[in-house]
């Protein structure tokens, strides 16, 4: 007897009929001896026109009450799910955030999770009965619902695998595991049987949405065997585990891209000590994060400077560099029509060369690179966001990655 959980993402809860071929899932594992806990998303779609609402009410509205408007969905679901459950037999009951705790800190909209209180559970799952817990939330230290930023119900399943000590986390969405890139972009990915920790910490903060990058923080802190897998198919999926249960490593495992950062330009910036401070320091000041960096060589004491901002925070950053820099510049460029692709494997550790396959691919197809950053085991280009399809599928052949 193993005790699991099993998580379903909103395309595998996005209607009616979805939601009952779940809970046939969910009662296959109970059949088979196994105490099951379950997190669900909001049906596909409906955090979106939730989230939709609140802007058009305010456009800058209180991060409490759009909590208390986007967790909604999964309140329907997990509910939805429970009764589905029941018509089968199965002893459920449904649970929000709220209710267990999962207490989460003060960020509202991007809360993390810092403990979950999983007795009760525990108590109701040795009793057989399956708990049904709404994904994407938990209850802040202000007694009020806090989400846990988009995609977060991945970090639910993965903080309550940790915290009921489970055996497994099968994380169940609309693909059959995590593919070497997007399958939706690159009709030749090929599924991976295995991925470590970290390859799939950086996949999924370089952009493969296919887990929430806090879900794969916490796997790997607290050693969870995530398992990814499709919940409209019996194909065994993607384990997500440590490097030495992997037998043949790959040069490259995966390929990412990501269309949420945007590029601003400073023309002419006087090259002298203190200028990256006095640029960067208003932009942290102001809760913006900044990841690509390049600085041009200096002629006649100046340089530009180039770097990537998300591209929800461009507007801001703009304002913050026109109104509180106090460093001299001629003018600013900012482009939002950019993508960063990035190619990461751990095999990059102890091969070189790999830098270079992504520079002459990209080449070879005409494409600018903008920026580059690398760290052990990734390497990201900036390039125009035209390129996206061409690069990721140029690159995948170049890395020998294409299925046969
Ligand atoms: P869910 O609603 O189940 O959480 P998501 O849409 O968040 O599902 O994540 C699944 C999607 O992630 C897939 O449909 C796929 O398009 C996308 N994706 C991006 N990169 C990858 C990858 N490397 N492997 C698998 N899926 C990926
Ligand atoms: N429903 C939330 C979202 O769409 C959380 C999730 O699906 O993981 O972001
Ligand atoms: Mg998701």
């Amino acid at each position: 007897m193993a005790r699991i959980v099993m998580k379903f993402g909103g395309t595998s809860v996005g209607d009616i009929a979805r939601i009952q071929n779940v809970a046939r899932k969910v009662k296959a594992e109970v059949d088979r001896g196994n105490q099951v806990a379950v997190t669900v998303s909001a049906m596909s779609g409906v955090t979106n026109q939730l989230v939709d609402y609140c802007t058009q009410m305010s456009p800058l509205h209180d991060a409490r009450e759009y909590d208390a408007v986007v967790a909604t969905g999964e309140q329907v679901t997990s509910g939805l799910l429970a009764i589905a459950l029941q018509e089968l037999g199965v002893n459920a009951r449904s649970w929000q955030g709220w209710q267990i705790p999962i207490i989460t800190d003060d960020a509202h909209g991007k809360a993390r999770i810092v403990d979950i209180k999983g007795e009760e559970l525990i108590r109701r799952m040795e009793r057989g009965e399956v708990p049904v817990v709404a994904g994407f939330q938990g209850v802040g230290p202000d007694n009020r619902t806090a989400t846990l930023g988009r995609g977060g119900s991945d970090t639910t399943a993965v903080a309550l695998a940790a915290g009921l000590k489970a055996d497994r986390c099968d994380i169940y969405t609309d693909v059959d595991g995590v593919y070497t890139t997007d399958p939706r972009i690159v009709k030749t990915a090929k599924k991976l049987n295995k991925i470590t920790y970290e390859e799939m910490l950086e996949m999924a903060s370089l952009g493969a949405k296919v887990l929430q990058t806090r879900s794969v923080e916490m796997a790997m802190k607290h050693r969870v065997r995530v398992q990814v897998l499709s919940s409209f198919s019996d194909a065994p999926g993607t384990l997500v585990c440590d490097e030495d249960e992997i037998v043949e490593k790959e040069l490259v495992s995966g390929i990412a891209y990501s269309r949420d950062e945007a590029k601003i330009t400073l023309v002419s910036v006087s090259d002298q000590p203190g200028v990256a401070a006095g640029i960067f320091g208003p932009l942290a000041d102001a809760n913006i994060n900044v990841d690509m960096i390049v600085q041009n060589v200096s002629r006649d004491g100046t340089t530009d400077l180039t770097f990537t901002v998300g591209k929800a925070d461009l507007d801001r950053a703009l304002n913050v560099i026109k109104e509180k820099l106090h460093v001299p510049y001629k003018t600013i460029m900012a482009d939002k029509n950019v993508v960063k692709v990035s190619v990461i494997g751990v095999g990059m550790r102890s091969h070189a060369g790999v830098a270079q396959t992504m520079f002459k691919t990209l080449a070879d197809k005409g494409i600018n690179i903008q920026v580059i950053s690398t760290s052990e085991i990734k390497v990201s280009v900036l390039i125009a966001e035209d390129y996206t399809e061409l690069a990721l599928r140029a690159l995948h052949t170049a890395y020998n990655l294409d299925a046969a």
